[in-house]
């Protein structure tokens, strides 16, 4: 029996998986990162990129996830979710380093990438677990008929501010202007590709962010699930 589905989408640093790993832990579901996955491939490719002397963007997707294939990676239950596995260990920190958030969109932006990463995650609710699932396209392509979509934003100055302060120092005009902008360019990139564009589903409901505190807007989406799902 499939579990049930709770599809987290928005832009980059929108605090999806913040909120979808707190809004998991309060429900008793585990929390299902897409963007994990896609950022493990886009280790992979950077890999191969390497050896070839390419640009990783250039890496034919099918040595990519033939690669990727043996070299076991794979999504492995760590307790609240779901840690990416690659040669036998976690790749948590590798995949949130510059180089791969560099490359992440258009790596994940070629379809045989996106099918593959795409057949993982429903196989991991095939399996029955109940799963917050954040992402870019959970509610319009991955998990269509999940009972409950929320489309996260906040403005591009709190989300660029809240990935500064993440990195624990006083946050500066010019690097509020650097980060802004590199993360518009991720959005503009992620909304703009033919295949599963960033895109709010219909039948989402939104959350904007910018003026709730962390606990408001996990509150919203917990009273939300109860209250749809009489869930947790
Ligand atoms: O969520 P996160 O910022 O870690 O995602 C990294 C990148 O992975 C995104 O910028 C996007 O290119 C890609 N992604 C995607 N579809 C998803 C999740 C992530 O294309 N469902």
């Amino acid at each position: 029996m499939s579990g049930t589905v709770i599809a987290i989408d928005g832009p980059a640093a929108s605090g999806k998986s913040s909120t979808a790993r707190a809004v998991a832990e309060a429900l008793g579901f585990a929390h299902l990162d897409s963007g994990s996955l896609y950022r493990a491939v886009t280790l992979v490719a950077i890999g191969e990129g390497e050896r070839r002397g390419t640009d990783p963007a250039g890496v034919d997707p099918d040595t990519t996830l033939r690669s990727a294939e043996d070299r076991g990676l794979l999504l492995y239950p760590d307790g609240a979710g779901f840690a990416a596995y690659l040669d036998g260990v976690p790749v948590d920190g590798p995949i949130r380093e510059p180089a791969v958030t560099r490359y992440v969109s258009a790596v994940s932006a070629m379809p045989a990438v996106r099918e593959w990463v795409n057949a993982r995650l429903r196989s991991l609710v095939r399996s029955g677990r109940n799963v917050v699932v954040d992402g870019r396209d959970i509610g319009t392509v991955v998990f269509p008929d999940a009972p409950l979509k929320v489309f996260l934003t906040a403005s591009p100055e709190a989300r660029a501010g809240r990935r500064i302060s993440q990195r624990g120092h006083v946050i500066d005009v010019d690097e509020l202007a650097r980060e802004t902008a590199a993360l518009a360019a991720r959005d503009e990139a992620d909304s703009a590709r033919p295949v599963a564009p960033l895109r709010r589903a219909d039948d989402a409901v939104d959350i904007d962010s910018t003026r709730l505190t962390f606990e408001e807007q996990v509150g919203r989406i917990v009273a939300l699930a109860r209250e749809r799902l009489h869930a947790g």
